[in-house]
This record gives C-alpha cells, structure tokens and sequence, in this order.
C-alpha cells in the first residue's frame, strides 16, 4: 500500500501547502481518504482524476472535503462523463455540499458521486482494501477509519481524522503497519485542543494502540512542526514523522 499525502496542514492551509487528504494506492486503485482545501491541484500531478476508484470523507468538514467540489466541476463537465465515484463519507453529506450550489449543478450531484453512508462499527470495501469503521469524538459525526489490504500480505493503516482522544482511535490504529493521526495542537495549547489531539496526546494513542510507525498530521498551520514531531515522541518508543505535501509512504 502506498500513501501520498496531497496535503496535511490542519484546518486552513499552511503556504504553499494543502489541507488534509492522501492518495491512497493499492492493486493499480487509486483511493482518496479526505480531500480537503487545495488538495485537487496536487492530485492532479500525479492521477488522472477520471480513474479513481473511490473516495472516502472521514468527517463534513472543509478542511477534509472542499475540494470535493472541484472535483465534482471536473467530472461533471468531463466528455466521457466518468461518473459513478463511490463516495464513503458521513450520512448527509451530498445534501451538505448542495447548499451552496445552483440547482442545476446539485442535480448532478448523484450522478457523479455514488454516496455511501459511513456506520460506526461497520465495514465496507473501497476497491482493494477494507475499511473498518470507528466513533471519533469531534463535534459533527465523524469517524476513525482502519485500511485494510485484502489480497497479499496484510497491511494496514490507521486514520484518526479529526477526533480528541478516545477509545475510538486508539482501536482503529490497533497493531497498525502505519498510524496517521492528527495532532493539531502542540502540548502548550491543550486547554484549546477543542476535539482535537495534542502531539503527545498523538504518540500516547499510537503507544496505546502498538501501531508500528506514526506520521503525525493537521498540526495546526502556525506551529513548528518539528516542535510537534518531538512532543510525540516523547510518548511513543517507535519512528515518528510529519505528513509533509507530496510526501510518499510505503507501507
Ligand atoms: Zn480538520
Ligand atoms: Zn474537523
């Protein structure tokens, strides 16, 4: 499995650098897991978006689904109509981009999307992988998600989306190959995490969790983000990194 983060800043943009959302490879799949403000001019540099196999929203908040709607413009105005996308994402969530559409444009909107409501506690299948469903504790529905390979060898990833510590989180990063967590908030602004993790509240989980490798994400875009490597690590024995643009894991 491979994982190339399109963007990783938390909540807005850092410069130059997109919010949350990875490309997700496995099997000749492509598979979006959030795709947040900026992430569509990424993606562009490395898939034709007209092949992707399917997409998943951890949660219906813009920082991890804006670019939904350029996405949605480029298919929907697309000549060979590439329509279909399985979209996972929390109940509600084509209704929520609708809003602020013209009426022409949200009549397409399950046309090019094929939506999927995401249950706590269930699973489904996103091309190649599986991806188990757990409760995050934010403040709209969200979910951890757990990434399955399902032909080979297991291999697993671990998502937390957005959440504040809780049993949740630490479940769907059990024993995991790699654990992508936010870690929004360095240790010194915990009383304003709000639903949010801190960086050693980050390497706690994945301690907790026995996940084998931790790239923290969503650090909030004006902290140093070496400051927040090290804060986790300070709690978790194992290889610690930040989610960098571009960056590629292999898994
Ligand atoms: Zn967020
Ligand atoms: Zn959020």
């Amino acid at each position: 499995m491979r994982v190339i983060v399109l963007g990783g800043s938390g909540t807005y943009p850092r410069p130059g650098e997109a919010c949350n959302g990875f490309l997700i490879q496995e099997s000749g799949a492509d598979i979006l897991l959030d795709f947040g403000t900026g992430c569509m001019a990424n993606l562009l540099k490395t898939v034709d978006f007209t092949r992707l196999d399917a997409v998943v929203i951890s949660h219906m908040h813009v920082d991890h689904y804006l670019d939904l709607y350029p996405l949605f413009y480029a298919m929907r105005f697309h000549l060979d109509k590439p329509w279909g996308l399985p979209l996972y994402a929390p109940r509600g969530a084509l209704a929520t981009m609708g809003k602020i559409m013209g009426e022409d444009s949200r009549a397409y909107l399950e046309r090019v999307f094929t939506p999927y409501d995401l249950q706590v506690g269930e699973s489904f299948r996103a091309g190649p992988l599986q991806v188990q469903c757990y409760p995050a504790f934010h403040p709209v529905e969200a979910f951890c998600l757990r990434l399955e390979t399902v032909d080979g060898p297991a291999r697993t990833l671990g998502y937390s989306g957005d959440t504040a510590p809780c049993p949740g989180l630490v479940e769907a990063a059990r024993g995991v190959d790699l654990f992508l967590c936010e870690a929004t908030m360095i240790n010194s602004f915990a009383e304003h995490a709000h639903g949010h993790m801190t960086s050693a509240g980050a390497g706690q989980a994945a301690r907790e969790a026995g996940a084998a490798r931790l790239v923290l994400t969503h650090i909030w875009p004006t902290f140093d983000r070496e400051q927040s490597r090290s804060e986790a690590a300070e709690a978790y024995d194992g290889p610690v990194d930040v989610a960098l643009q571009d960056m590629i894991l292999d898994i």
